[in-house]
C-alpha cells in the first residue's frame, strides 16, 4: 500500500512501434512514485481504434518491463481500479459525458465530416487556425432529440468559454496563462460512442485516484480542456507537469529520421537496460561531472522533482554508448555479463533463427560467423564499394533505397511474409524486377551480397535496426554520385 497517497501513471497509446519517448516519461513518473512511496501506475489508452494493436501494446508492455520500470497497477496484473484498458472501459465513460451534457457544458454536433473539412479549408485559406466553428452549438432542444431519435450520427462536444483564459500551476512550467479563444471545442464522445483521448483520459485519472499527471510537454496546450472537464465534473484537477522533449542534436525534436527512436533498436544492439536509465534518468537531476553513472535507486536518491535540471534533454549517443560502456566494464560481474550477452543473442529468437537458415549453406561450424555476424553487429561499416557489384547505376540504387525507406514503414506487422510482400509491390509501383530492388537491400541490411535470405534477415534484425541500415546505405550510396558537373 502507498504510504503517501502519491499515483502517478505512464499512459501509453500502443499505436507503432515502444519509442524511448515513453520510456523517458516512464522512468520519471518512476522515479517520482519511489521518492514518494507511492504508486506507478499503467494505463492503455487505446481509444484511437484505427491506429491500436495488441501487438504493439503487448510492445510496449515488453519494452517498459525490459527498462526495469515495475508498475503496481496495469492491465497484464489488475489492480483495485481497472480494468487498465480503456478499450474495456467504454462503458464508464457514458455516463460522465451525459452528465457533462445535461449540465449544459456539452453539445451534440451532427455536422459531417464533409462539412468539417470544408471550414478548416476556409479556416485555413484566410490564415487562421482550425477550430470548431459553434455551427451545433445553439440547436433547440426540440431539434437535437428529433435528430438524435431519426438515428443521426453526432459527437459530444465540450463548450469553451468565450472570454478570458485559462490559468493554472505546471509542475515544470511554473504559472501557465492559455487564452479560451486558443482553445478548440473538443469532440468528448466520437460517433462510435468511444470517448476521445481526453475525456477518457481525465475520467481514468480520476477514477484511478491519479494524482500527479507527468507526460510530454506536448500535452501542455490540452490542459485547459482538461481543467475545464474536471470543472464541468465537479472535480479536482491533479498537478501537473509537462517535461521538455527530448531533442535531436539541432535542437528538433527527437525523430527516427535524425536518431533511433525505437527502444527495440537499442534492445538489438546490445544497450544495457541500465544504462539507457541511466543516460535518462540524467535528464532530470543535476549533478556534477564525474558523478554521472548511476543505479536506478541511486537516480530515485538523487531525483528532485523542485529541482529538476534545466539543460535541455539532448538525446546524443554518443554520451548513451559511453554510458553503456561504463555499465558493462564497471558494473556487471563476469557472470551477470555472460548471462546479458546470451540473452541478447537470443532475443527475437535471432541466434536460433539465424542458425536455421545457416545450416544448409556451410560446410564448416566455422564459417558462421562470417554468414550470420551482420544479425549481431551494432554498425556495418559499409564501404561504398560493397554496392560496386551490383548492375544498376549509384542513381538508380539511391532511388531504390529512398523508395523503400517511407514503404516500408507502412507495413503493420513486421515479419517474413509482409516484408515480401511489400518489396514485391514496391518492385511493380517502380516498374523494376525485384531482384533489382532486393539487390542493394541485400548490401545495406547484411553488408555483403551473398548472405542469408534478405525477406527472414530483415524480420530477424527488426524494422528499427533495417532502418537504421537502410539510412546509413542510402548515405554511403549518396557518396558514389557525385556532384553533377
Ligand atoms: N496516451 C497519451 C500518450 O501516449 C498519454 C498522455 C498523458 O499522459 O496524458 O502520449
Amino acid at each position: 500500500m502507498t504510504t503517501s497517497g502519491v499515483r502517478v501513471r505512464i499512459a501509453p497509446s500502443p499505436t507503432g512501434e515502444p519509442h524511448v519517448g515513453t520510456a523517458y516519461i516512464a522512468l520519471f513518473n518512476y522515479l517520482f512514485a519511489k521518492k514518494h512511496g507511492g504508486e506507478f501506475i499503467l494505463r492503455i489508452e487505446d481509444t484511437d481504434a484505427t491506429r491500436s494493436t495488441p501487438e504493439f501494446e503487448t510492445k510496449v508492455l515488453d519494452a517498459l518491463k525490459w527498462c526495469g520500470l515495475k508498475w503496481s497497477e496495469g492491465p497484464d496484473i489488475g489492480g483495485p481500479y481497472g480494468p487498465y484498458r480503456q478499450s474495456d472501459r467504454k462503458d464508464i465513460y457514458r455516463p460522465f459525458v451525459e452528465k457533462i451534457v445535461d449540465a449544459g457544458h456539452g453539445f451534440r454536433c451532427f455536422c459531417t465530416p464533409e462539412r468539417l473539412e470544408k471550414m478548416r479549408e476556409a479556416q485555413r485559406a484566410a490564415g487562421l487556425p482550425p477550430k470548431y466553428d459553434g455551427h451545433c452549438l445553439n440547436l433547440t432542444a426540440e431539434e437535437v432529440s428529433t435528430r438524435v431519435a431519426a438515428g443521426e450520427p453526432h459527437v459530444v462536444r465540450m463548450k469553451i468559454p468565450t472570454e478570458g483564459s485559462c490559468k493554472f500551476h505546471d509542475g515544470v512550467y511554473g504559472d501557465v496563462e492559455i487564452p479560451w479563444d486558443a482553445v478548440d471545442m473538443q469532440v468528448l464522445l466520437k460517433a462510435d460512442g468511444m470517448p476521445t483521448y481526453h475525456m477518457a483520459n481525465v475520467v481514468d485519472d480520476h477514477l484511478m485516484k491519479i494524482t500527479h499527471v507527468a507526460r510530454g510537454e506536448e500535452w501542455l496546450a490540452s490542459v485547459p480542456k482538461h481543467i475545464l472537464i474536471y470543472l464541468y465534473l465537479g472535480l479536482e484537477p491533479p498537478q501537473f507537469m509537462h517535461l521538455s522533449l527530448m531533442r535531436n542534436a539541432d535542437k528538433s525534436k527527437l525523430s527516427k529520421r535524425k536518431n533511433p527512436t525505437s527502444i527495440s533498436y537499442y534492445t538489438a544492439l546490445g544497450y544495457i537496460p541500465e544504462a539507457l536509465m541511466n543516460f535518462l534518468g540524467l535528464f532530470f537531476i543535476q549533478i556534477a561531472e564525474g558523478e554521472e553513472l548511476l543505479t536506478m535507486d541511486e537516480l530515485t536518491e538523487k531525483f528532485d522533482p523542485e529541482n529538476l535540471s534545466k539543460a535541455g534533454a539532448i538525446f546524443d549517443i554518443q554520451k548513451l554508448d559511453w554510458l553503456n560502456g561504463r555499465w558493462i566494464r564497471e558494473k556487471l560481474s563476469e557472470e551477470e555479463f555472460q548471462h546479458r550477452v546470451l540473452t541478447w543473442a537470443m532475443e527475437n529468437s535471432r541466434l536460433k533463427e539465424g542458425l536455421k537458415l545457416s545450416q544448409s549453406r556451410i560446410s564448416k561450424l566455422g564459417e558462421l560467423p562470417d554468414l550470420t555476424g551482420f544479425l549481431f553487429k551494432s554498425e556495418l561499416n559499409l564501404d561504398p564499394s560493397a554496392f560496386a557489384k551490383i548492375k544498376s547505376t549509384p542513381e538508380e540504387l539511391l532511388e531504390i533505397l529512398n523508395t523503400v525507406q517511407p514503404d516500408l514503414e507502412k507495413i503493420l506487422e513486421w515479419n517474413v511474409e509482409t516484408i515480401e510482400a511489400e518489396l514485391r509491390a514496391i518492385a511493380d509501383r517502380m516498374g523494376k524486377k525485384l531482384k533489382v530492388v532486393v539487390a542493394p537491400l541485400f548490401v545495406a541490411v547484411s553488408g555483403s551480397s551473398r548472405s542469408l535470405p534478405l525477406f527472414d534477415s530483415m524480420a530477424i534484425l527488426g524494422r528499427s535496426v533495417v532502418r537504421q541500415r537502410l539510412k546509413l546505405a542510402a548515405q554511403t550510396v549518396a557518396t558514389l554520385v557525385g556532384p553533377k558537373n
